[in-house]
């Protein structure tokens, strides 16, 4: 789509400096270096914004929609903003103003009798991880593996989190949302004056609206409710290692069972051997070779590191003789596959925070940033890191059979091939195929890109959809969803263009165009 008109937008910026002050209007390169997709060559600037304005109230914002809904600029919005990978703070149309709502960050209540917190959406996993620990609440929180971003922002965009919340995405409860017309409107039980259970049921009296906020542009999210568990007595890791590549079908099939009698529960995650070996090391400690990594090598990496072919990261939480029990229950299930290992290590709540593993604290619910490092396989520091995400039944079978479709095109790109499988509920999971480069080397950058692009069209025809896509896949991966000639399409385009009939809200989220940029306009 064609860049948003230059003079409106500084008009907008004038009337915005206005209202939060021209202090919280950054429109100089330097101070736009921090909003852009940081895992791009610094010679790209495809989702660079023209300004980020930093509002710290509800009322500030509602003022700035209603500013942008005047002149027609388009606007961005993030709560963190690091949603690195994905696009990372960039916007998907090149010179937007990108709302910033790191200042919106208090946390306006924890209840731990009903276990639950109401957030604003600048409030990273971090801070609430902390407020609950130095409140002294016995609560624990389901994280993802990096805390620094935001429970809302994170959990907009069908984030993964661990914990047993995690699974079916059952965290968010609740949420208060300004409008393309800045009117501000309550979903659930909000909808009521003093209504007592908003964050606590999730349905609503009629249509439920909270999905229709996630990852969409129909709004913008101000306030979330988010759903915490009791700290269990004990806590156990599994330590479950298979030794052969194919041994994913039974390991798979086997996790399905147990996640269905509900022994397993959170999202437990299935690594295979470079899916670990980048969280704890580079390539250029194992191998230096152009080209994929060999299966000789993946055999010494997984030997070194005690990881063989695949091991999962999950936890089992509760009573120390339920978590006993269970352990035992899955002992039995996967010691019964040829060549497996299981054994296991518990802890206290209170010992998680300094278990040596980051892997084994974020199953405890303690976020941190430790396990960025992971981008970093190829580029170090300057690593980037990108992932193909489709959803996949949970059965062994038809998940080995596409694995071995998605290794053969990565392959066949030249790339390392390292997959992990995010059970999100036992009848689905995500197949993160994950893709690691140095956005120094421009050439290798594009290459990850194009490899991309490749494993969303072939898996597409194989009947797998991403679950969620960086900024320059939105299109192509909401190309996939075609059915009914793209009767889903033009069915959120008509509640698009209803509910912000001049497409300022985030246009181009998720392949959603307001009429005025859609492609065949
Ligand atoms: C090494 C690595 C590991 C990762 N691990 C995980 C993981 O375990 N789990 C996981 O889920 N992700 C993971 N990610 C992806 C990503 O980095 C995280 O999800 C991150 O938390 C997202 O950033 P954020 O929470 O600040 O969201 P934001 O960047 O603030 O928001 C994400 C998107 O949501 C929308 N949005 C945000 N706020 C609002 C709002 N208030 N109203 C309306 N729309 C809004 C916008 O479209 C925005 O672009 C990982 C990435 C890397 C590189």
């Amino acid at each position: 789509m064609s860049e948003p008109d230059e003079a409106a937008i500084s008009t907008a910026l004038d009337r915005i400096r206005a209202i939060v002050g021209a202090e919280h209007v950054l429109d100089q390169p330097a101070e736009l270096s921090e909003y852009r997709d940081p895992f791009q060559p610094t010679v790209w600037d495809d989702y660079t914004p023209a300004a980020v304005v930093r509002p710290e109230s509800v009322e500030q914002l509602q003022e700035i929609v209603r500013v942008a809904g005047e002149l027609g600029v388009p606007l961005w919005t993030h709560s963190q903003g690091r949603n690195n990978g994905y696009g990372g703070a960039g916007t998907r149309t090149k010179g937007a103003i990108t709302i910033s709502l790191r200042r919106m960050n208090r946390i306006l209540e924890i209840d731990s009798e009903l276990c639950y917190a109401l957030v604003e959406p600048g409030v990273s996993w971090i801070q609430l991880y902390e407020a609950i620990r130095d409140g002294g609440h016995p609560l624990m929180l389901s994280v993802p593996d990096i805390g620094w971003g935001s429970v809302v922002g994170n959990s907009l965009e069908y984030g993964i989190t661990y914990l047993p919340h995690g699974q079916d995405f059952m965290a968010p409860c609740g949420m208060e949302v300004v409008l393309a017309n800045g009117e501000l409107l309550r979903t659930g039980m909000g909808a009521q004056p003093g209504n007592r259970s908003w964050n606590l049921y999730r349905r609503s009296f009629g249509p439920s609206l909270d999905q229709l906020f996630m990852q969409s542009n129909f709004g913008i999210v101000t306030k979330m409710g988010i759903w915490l568990q009791p700290q269990p007595e004990t806590i156990l890791f599994p330590r479950i290692v298979a030794q052969r590549e194919r041994d994913l079908v039974e390991l798979i099939d086997t996790l399905r069972v147990l996640m269905l009698d509900g022994t397993i529960s959170g999202v437990p995650t299935l690594l295979s051997t470079l899916g670990v070996a980048t969280t704890l090391t580079k390539r250029s400690d194992w191998y230096d070779g152009d080209g994929p990594i060999p299966d000789a090598v993946i055999d010494r990496i997984g030997a070194e590191l005690g990881v063989g072919r695949w091991i999962f990261r999950t936890a089992l939480w509760g009573d120390d003789a339920l978590v006993d029990h269970r352990f035992d229950k899955l002992r039995r299930a996967f010691g019964a596959i040829p060549g497996v290992s299981v054994a296991g290590d518990k802890c206290s709540p209170d010992e998680a925070p300094s278990l040596a593993s980051a892997a084994d604290r974020v199953v405890a619910g303690v976020p941190s940033l430790d396990l960025a490092q992971m981008a970093g396989w190829y580029g170090g520091e300057h690593g980037g890191h990108m992932s193909f995400s489709p959803v996949v039944p949970l059965q062994g079978a038809p998940m080995y059979e596409l694995n071995t479709v998605l290794r053969r095109l990565v392959e066949q790109a030249g790339l390392d091939y390292m997959n992990i499988v995010m059970a999100t509920g036992a009848r689905s999971a995500v197949n993160v195929v994950g893709n690691s480069f140095d956005f120094d080397d421009e050439q290798a950058t594009r290459n990850v890109y194009e490899s991309i692009r490749t494993l969303v069209t072939e898996a597409g025809r194989l009947g797998y959809g991403e679950y969620r896509a960086h900024l320059s896949f939105m299109d192509l991966a909401a190309d996939q969803y075609s059915w009914g000639d793209h009767a889903y399409r033009r069915f959120v385009e008509r509640i698009k263009d209803a509910v912000d009939p001049a497409g300022i809200l985030s246009p181009g989220k998720q392949g959603i165009w307001p009429a005025a940029n859609r492609p065949a306009a």
